[in-house]
């Protein structure tokens, strides 16, 4: 390392320890968040920007000129930017390249709302004329309908790709060597981490900005967590409504004890059989895997189905019926290569009895039945958060199981 970068490496450290003590920024849920950036001197930029895979792009003569503490405060604000995903929520709002002004003011607001001091010279969102605590893509439509106040434009410089996802020309390629990029799984991870020291605190102090509280049940509680999403899908294919989940094949009814000994007709149905179709082809996680089983399993107990009346089928470039699996371990086939998954669900409709809905559990990355099968079918599509999971028939009920946030 030549001697500048030595000290632009030494100036990081000291701006990264000034945030996480107590003494000076206390922001001690940070540190996993700033310990995680890789350092990139260049006099490509003017302060200090970072792109989307947590590399922070520092100018040496600005960074060994400041004081520790605007060092650290910079850092602080760009590590937000990347904790809150800003590049990918820009790609969701579809923030182009005109956009990208609005954008990094709707952001910045945010940022300075979730740190203790303020002093980036951005006006308040009060004094913008907008509520406060909003998210970054409602301030950014409001910015976007009315144009920005001149002095909010001028707090430039310091939004790089990590915070509006387009591509600067100084930015280094993914696979640089020297300067690795951090995966998208790990900024998952570290998101996980901040969120529940952040949460913490906040509740030691008492405030917590709206929007910021978003944030954190974002990470921690995803809205719709996708275990609830499945448990819906196979009530459905099981052909029983919400208000039915109390059925049960007692042949005695539950109201019997309630009106002495008159005898109710107890309700009765045939048992639904359930086949479970779950890919063992070398891709698909097998934690994941084990996860989804099990929540199906879960949502067939509570629906009074029996094990009896489940069948599992693991299916990868051949199929085998393995009847009752608890274990996911005890299905692998052996890594047979790709997936065939319409003779999969092809053995599942040729089962007897036959069954009611078919449930399959896959990371998708197979081919499917043409026709829609004569039974509802569910698609499990196994993968990670935010990835852009492969498609499934429109015939099939898919359900998005994802790790990793
Ligand atoms: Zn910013």
């Amino acid at each position: 390392m030549s001697g500048l970068a030595t000290d632009v490496a030494d100036r990081m450290a000291a701006a990264k320890l000034w945030l996480v003590s107590g003494a000076t920024g206390d922001l001690p849920y940070l540190s996993s968040a700033l310990y995680a950036l890789v350092t990139v001197p260049t006099d490509r930029v003017a302060t200090m920007t970072t792109d989307v895979y947590w590399r922070v792009y520092v100018n040496p003569l600005w960074i060994l000129g400041q004081d520790v503490r605007v060092v650290a405060h910079e850092l602080a604000h760009q590590v937000w930017h990347l904790l809150a995903d800003h590049a990918g929520r820009a790609h969701d709002a579809g923030v182009d390249v005109p956009g990208r002004e609005p954008w990094k003011t709707a952001t910045d607001i945010t940022v300075d709302q979730v740190l203790p001091w303020r002093d980036t010279g951005l006006p308040s969102a009060g004094e913008m004329g907008f509520g406060p605590n909003l998210s970054a893509e409602e301030y950014y439509l409001r910015l976007k309908a009315s144009p920005v106040p001149a002095q909010a434009a001028d707090r430039d410089a310091s939004c790089g790709s990590g915070c509006d996802g387009i591509a600067r020309d100084y930015d280094l390629p993914p696979e640089d060597e020297q300067q690795s990029a951090l995966s998208e799984q790990a900024a998952e991870g570290i998101r996980q981490t901040v969120a529940i020291g952040f949460r913490e605190r906040q509740r030691e102090r008492g405030t917590l900005p709206g929007q910021w509280d978003r944030w954190v049940s974002h990470i921690l509680d995803p809205v719709v967590p996708w275990q609830a999403v499945l448990h819906a899908a196979v009530r459905r294919g099981i052909g029983w409504g919400q208000g039915q989940v109390d059925y049960t094949y007692s042949r005695v009814s539950r109201r019997q004890h309630a009106v002495g000994k008159a005898i109710l007709p107890a309700m009765r149905r045939p048992v639904p059989a359930v086949a479970v179709v779950i890919d063992t082809s070398g891709s698909v996680d097998d934690g994941l895997l084990a996860q989804a089983l099990g929540e199906v399993r879960a949502v067939l107990a509570s629906l009074a189905v029996p094990d009896a009346s489940v069948t599992v089928l693991a299916v990868d470039a051949a199929v085998q019926t393995v009847g009752q699996v608890r274990d996911v371990g005890a299905v692998r086939l052996g890594g047979g290569g790709g997936t065939d998954m319409p003779e999969g669900i092809e053995a599942a409709l040729g089962l007897k009895p036959s069954p009611q809905t078919v449930i399959v559990l896959t990371d998708g990355y197979t081919p499917w039945p043409h026709l829609p099968p004569r039974v509802p079918v569910i698609a499990a599509v196994l993968g990670r958060v935010r990835e852009a999971l492969p498609l499934t028939p429109d015939w099939a009920q898919r359900v998005e199981v994802v790790s990793g946030g």
